[in-house]
């Protein structure tokens, strides 16, 4: 840090995927670039606590589930055992490989990496000021032309259900449970909760999932959601909807959660070994001085910004801090778009077009409106559906759970959403994604050679579907 330049291009002030993608960005445009990271590692909540270690157990634990049930069919006969020390220690090395990673790209990309805590100290409208605190509590002043704000999110706590370690857990806590528990009870259907959820029913836990709404995945197609429900619940997950938990008791050996009816109704227990408390995420910004830039966060803590200029200058800001899906994806396009727009280039985010995976089994995958959303803007739309279980590649697979639903404008043909359940989805939007971003319609997808036997061709199929065409149901 001693030979670090202290006057930047730009300060970023954290080091996950909106962060480091900033920093890395700015230092191939030539940018003289510092990221302040407070962790031990870089990342952020991705790599460290978030999408990497959740898709490494998911991973482990599908292998698992499939071993003791699946294998036999296909004429493999085996025994699994669980180590569930071995999977957090493989889990656990994989990360740091990816934590690595990015310090490497820091270098590669002569980005410097402000080890501490960052706090942005005003700015005069040509240079700004960001304050580290290191660990050791000696504190540097850096002078930063720009100021990108990149301080993530954290777990929304319950009221009335405080987190106690090992019992009444947040994702970071299930995602390095010493034991499989007895009794999971999630608090929260959307992703997180189900993705977890699945994780420590397939190593042997029964779940019990608690959620406020009468719908799953916060916010997907109400079709793919009901499908999707139904194929945890067949999975053994069980689901108590429109349901709200009012309170929770710490026991000996557990927890006993007070649950009603979300609409009102007789009050009734529910007691778990652990809780997993998985109802959303909250901005950021704790002790980050955006008072001394006159920024004001909004009602519910994001930081508002136009083009992801906030209300001072030369202060920006990206990824979960602000608006849009709270995603490592989207945070990564804020920050390239951000950084281009400081380089003088034209930065855009469109965020109709930011995918969404839930990577259970199968997975859930969608990009655009959903068919609930097109209705209440009274848009016209034309629909084409294709089940995996006529697909050729799912039969094989033996992976036949599922669906692709592709919708598109009624009088152009133009896509304007698509919903896949089923497996691989999250491999699959891809090409949805990419169609529309071209402004392309259904029939781009339909009269486009797709290779056989692949689950993509199921995308095609329904794509076809919306013609009334579809050849291989
Ligand atoms: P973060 O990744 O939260 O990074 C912010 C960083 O800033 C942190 O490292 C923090 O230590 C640092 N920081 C904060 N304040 C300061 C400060 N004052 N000084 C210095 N450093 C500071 N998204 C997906 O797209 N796909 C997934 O599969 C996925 N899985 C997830 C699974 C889980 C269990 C969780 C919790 C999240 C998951 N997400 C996933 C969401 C994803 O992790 C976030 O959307 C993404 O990390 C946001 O990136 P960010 O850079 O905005 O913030
Ligand atoms: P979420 O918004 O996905 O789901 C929260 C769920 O909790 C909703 O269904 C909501 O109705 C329910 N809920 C809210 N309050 C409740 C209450 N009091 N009682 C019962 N249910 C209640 O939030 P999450 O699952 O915590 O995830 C947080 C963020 O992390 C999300 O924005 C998500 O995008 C991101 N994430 C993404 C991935 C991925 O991309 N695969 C994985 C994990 C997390």
């Amino acid at each position: 840090m001693a030979d670090a330049p202290q006057t930047y291009d730009v300060v970023i002030i954290g080091g996950g995927p909106g962060g480091y993608n900033a920093a890395i960005r700015a230092g191939q445009l030539g940018l003289k670039v510092a990221c302040v990271e407070m962790r031990s590692t870089l990342g952020g909540t991705c790599l460290n606590v978030g999408c990497m270690p959740s898709k490494a157990l998911l991973h482990a634990s599908e292998l698992y589930e499939a071993a003791g049930k699946d294998f036999a069919g296909i004429g493999i006969e085996v025994k699994p055992k669980l180590n569930l020390g071995q999977m957090h220690k493989a889990k656990d090395d994989s990360v740091e490989a990816l934590t690595k990673g990015i310090e490497f790209l820091f270098k590669k990309n002569k980005v410097d990496w402000l080890k501490g805590r960052g706090r942005i100290a005003g700015h005069d409208g040509t240079l700004g000021k960001v304050e580290v605190e290191a660990a050791d509590g000696s504190k540097t002043t850096y002078d930063a032309k720009n100021i990108i704000i990149a301080t993530g999110s954290e777990p929304t706590p319950l009221p009335g259900v405080a987190f106690e370690e090992g019992k009444v857990i947040d994702s970071t806590g299930a995602l390095f449970l010493p034991k499989v528990p007895k009794h999971m009870i999630v608090i929260g259907a959307g992703v997180i909760g189900l993705e977890l959820g699945s994780v420590w029913r397939r190593l042997g836990a029964e779940v019990t999932v608690v959620e406020y709404l009468d719908k799953v995945g916060a916010g997907m197609d109400s079709e793919v959601a009901v499908a999707f429900q139904r194929g945890l619940a067949k999975q053994g997950m069980t689901f108590r909807m429109g349901t709200k938990v009012t309170g929770a008791k710490s026991v000996k050996d557990g927890v006993e959660l007070t649950v009603e009816p979300a609409a009102g109704g007789a009050a009734e227990t529910l007691k778990g070994d652990v809780v997993l408390v998985a109802i959303g995420r909250r901005p950021y910004t704790e002790g980050l001085g955006l008072e001394t830039v006159g920024v004001t966060p909004d009602q519910r803590g994001f930081v508002g910004h136009d083009h992801f200029k906030t209300s001072a200058p030369g202060v920006w800001v990206i990824g979960d801090v602000t608006h849009g899906p709270m995603l490592a994806h989207k945070a990564e396009e804020d920050a390239v778009a951000a950084v281009e727009l400081i380089a003088g280039k034209p930065g855009h985010v469109d965020y109709d077009l930011v995918p969404s995976v839930i990577y259970t089994t199968p997975e859930v995958a969608w990009v655009g409106k959903t068919e609930e959303q097109l209705k209440a803007a009274g848009v016209a739309y034309k629909k084409g559906k294709f089940p995996f279980a006529a697909n050729s590649r799912a039969k094989i697979n033996h992976e036949t759970d599922g669906f692709v639903k592709v919708l598109a404008d009624a009088a152009t043909d133009k896509l304007l959403g698509v919903h896949i359940y089923g497996p691989q989805a999250g491999e699959l939007i891809s090409e949805a994604s990419m169609t529309m971003a071209f402004g392309g319609s259904s029939e781009d997808i339909a009269r486009t050679c797709h290779p056989h036997p692949t689950r993509s061709e199921a995308v095609r199929q329904a794509a076809m579907g919306v013609e009334g065409w579809t050849m291989q149901a």
